[in-house]
């Protein structure tokens, strides 16, 4: 699943998994943790020489730089549920996808939109923790990304009420075999 900063992604992920089964692939970021996120659940957080490490070591399956921060995602968890017969959802970017289009061809990938541009900057704004700096850089990729999108996704989904959209995500979900 991917989908502009701010758009929703991380609330659809915590309202499918009430509802069908999957194992979230933990990411490794060099992003500080924002007070809600818990080590090892939202994300691994490492500093860059560990980042580096782990990409000069083959350990991540993809990954890419973001708002000035690195992410990546490690392998070793991805192989061993998809290994465990488990269906794993990655939140990732789109330069991280287009990888993981490549190396999973069957991979079911979902992009999920903003309503529209406004709505996104105020979502943005909304956090609290992102500057407005931010706020302005994230919009402009927001754009590249949703273009570049068209691509290589699958399904697109608009987030225009959480509801819904996790209903739209389970229901793509459910016509996999
Ligand atoms: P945030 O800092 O808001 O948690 O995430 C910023 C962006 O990084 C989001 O679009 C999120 O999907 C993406 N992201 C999170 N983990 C990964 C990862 O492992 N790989 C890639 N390529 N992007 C990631």
């Amino acid at each position: 699943m991917s989908g502009p900063s701010g758009v929703g992604k991380s609330s659809v992920v915590d309202g499918l998994a009430q509802r069908i089964p999957f194992f979230f692939s933990v990411s490794m970021t060099t992003r500080a943790p924002r007070p809600d996120e818990v080590e090892g659940v939202d994300y691994r957080f490492v500093d860059h020489d560990e980042f580096e490490r782990a990409i000069a070591a083959g350990e991540l399956v993809e990954w890419a730089k973001y708002g000035g921060h690195l992410y990546g995602t490690p392998a070793e968890q991805l192989e061993r549920e998809r290994a465990a017969g488990k269906d794993v959802l990655l939140d990732i970017e789109i330069v991280g996808s287009r990888i993981v289009r490549e190396r999973f061809p069957d991979a079911l990938m979902i992009f999920i939109t903003p309503p529209d541009m406004q709505e996104l900057a105020r979502r943005l704004r909304s956090r609290g923790d992102t500057s407005e700096a931010d706020v302005t850089a994230r919009l402009a990729v927001a754009n590249d990304q949703i273009a570049e999108s068209r691509e290589f996704f699958d399904h697109f989904v608009v987030n225009d009420g959480l509801d819904a959209v996790i209903d739209q995500v389970a229901d793509i979900l459910a016509t996999v075999p």
